[in-house]
């Protein structure tokens, strides 16, 4: 195939990429969702913005972009489309930390891991969130439902209770944990029955499939 080097375009900072069992890269935009499917040639060729016309119209839908307002763009255009559609919010999920005790193979967070692999949320964020619930500048619904999500997100168990603490305000208000489930324990679980905190545990699929890809990690330091 034809192709030039093309200073304009670079990949987008959404960009997830994940080798296939067959040597195959599924090269995903996690903005757009359209995964597209590539050698690892065509992968560093088109990284290094060696493009051809048909290429370029292609995956500009996908995965290139020509600036990160492109990006940025599309993100507002996703936020204002939502708030056009709903007055108020269902669901509020925390990243309680981005950290995590397993490394699956196809996880999108350790690529993430350069600048946020230490990152826990602070209770200021917290604060600020439910202060701006009370007086309204952020609307919820009366039973809406906070998810506990990461990472994994019972490394932060004492921001999790610091959130159910304020089930005083919110009596309706529900919770979701989603949780490798690695780390429960019968405290935990304890915890989660008598805050009613429903558990989603993360599998993907019988015992071989899941410890084929799911693995513990060494260092958790
Ligand atoms: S359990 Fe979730 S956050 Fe942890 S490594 Fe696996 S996919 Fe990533």
């Amino acid at each position: 195939m034809m192709s030039e080097a093309n200073s304009k375009f670079e990949f987008s900072d959404h960009i997830i990429t994940y080798k296939l069992n067959n040597g195959m890269y599924a090269v995903y935009n996690n903005l757009y969702t359209i995964p597209v499917f590539m050698d690892e040639n065509d992968l560093i060729r088109i990284k290094n913005n060696y493009i051809d016309a048909v290429e370029k119209d292609i995956l500009s839908r996908s995965i290139i972009i020509t600036s990160k307002d492109n990006d940025l763009a599309y993100i507002s255009n996703i936020k204002d489309f939502y708030n056009s559609k709903c007055n108020k919010y269902e669901y509020v999920m925390f990243m309680l930390t981005r950290k995590c005790n397993l490394k699956c193979d196809y996880c999108i967070e350790k690529t993430n891991t350069k600048d946020f692999g230490n990152y826990y949320i602070s209770k200021d964020v917290i604060d600020c969130f439910f202060e701006n619930v009370k007086n309204k500048k952020i609307q919820l619904e009366k039973d809406a439902t906070i998810i506990f999500y990461g990472g994994e997100p019972l490394l932060n168990i004492g921001m999790i209770k610091y959130i159910l603490d304020f089930k005083n305000d919110f009596p309706d208000f529900k919770f979701t944990i989603v949780t490798n489930g690695t780390l429960l324990s019968e405290d935990i679980i304890d915890l989660f029955i008598e805050n009613k905190v429903n558990i989603a545990v993360s599998i993907d699929g019988d015992r071989t499939i899941t410890n084929s890809h799911r693995k513990f990690k060494k260092d958790m330091s």
